[in-house]
């Protein structure tokens, strides 16, 4: 086998960089520490009606695997290659919108995955006691979650986070995250339009409605501390 000569290695890089076409740059460059879309948590038809397959292959297949193609680009050859993604997001954060933007894009998707499940389960234990403390009731969090997102303007992300012993509802635009802050990401809804127009059409609030049949509440519990 050739070994790639180091010449012919940032030949590539720059070419990497100046071009559009992440399919060519993947061929290019066969590099073991890129980024990788994972694996979804459940079966492609598991979200039933409310996120149908068809979104999945538009919002996991398109839209989370263009973030992560793109960031695997934009850090080739720069002081992020190589960096977890933990490291990418601190790093970026405020110095390289586009860099921290695809970053924090991968981490917000994959986080999201994670937190649904074909059927809800229930929070249990420190969460449950956590959020009745906090909200007063579960179906108090939900109303409250629900309100935030319904009146989030344009794109983005409604987040519980854990912060400083208690429990908050966030609502960060964009790519905006709570990774890499001293607020512990739990849960998150994505309000981008691509997540709900398939299905919902701009019917944002019955988005939202059905997120709570569909939140894996066993996971969520998982990520306090
Ligand atoms: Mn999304």
């Amino acid at each position: 086998m050739q070994t790639m000569s180091a010449e012919e290695d940032i030949k590539k890089r720059r070419f990497c960089q100046s071009s559009r076409s992440a399919k060519l740059c993947e061929l290019l460059i066969n590099r073991k520490d890129m980024f990788e879309l994972p694996e979804l948590p459940f079966s492609k038809d598991a979200l039933g009606d409310w996120t149908s397959s068809e979104t999945i292959d538009f919002h996991y297949g398109k839209h989370h695997a263009g973030y992560v193609k793109k960031l695997n680009l934009a850090v080739l050859g720069n002081e992020f290659e190589g960096q977890s993604l933990d490291e990418v997001i601190k790093g970026s954060r405020d110095r390289d919108t586009k860099v921290f933007n695809l970053a924090a894009q991968h981490f917000n998707h994959s986080f999201f995955w994670n937190c649904l499940a074909g059927e809800s389960s229930k929070p249990e234990g420190e969460l449950a006691e956590a959020i009745d403390r906090d909200f007063g009731s579960l179906e108090d969090f939900k109303n409250q979650f629900g309100v935030m997102a319904l009146s989030h303007f344009g794109s983005g992300w409604v987040w519980i986070v854990q912060e400083e012993g208690k429990l908050a509802i966030r609502d960060y635009h964009d790519a905006e995250s709570p990774a890499g802050t001293i607020a512990v990401p739990l849960l998150t809804l994505d309000v981008w339009e691509h997540a709900y127009y398939i299905d919902h059409r701009n019917d944002r609030g019955a988005f939202i409605e059905g997120f709570w049949n569909h939140v894996n509440w066993e996971w969520v519990g998982k990520q306090m501390i």
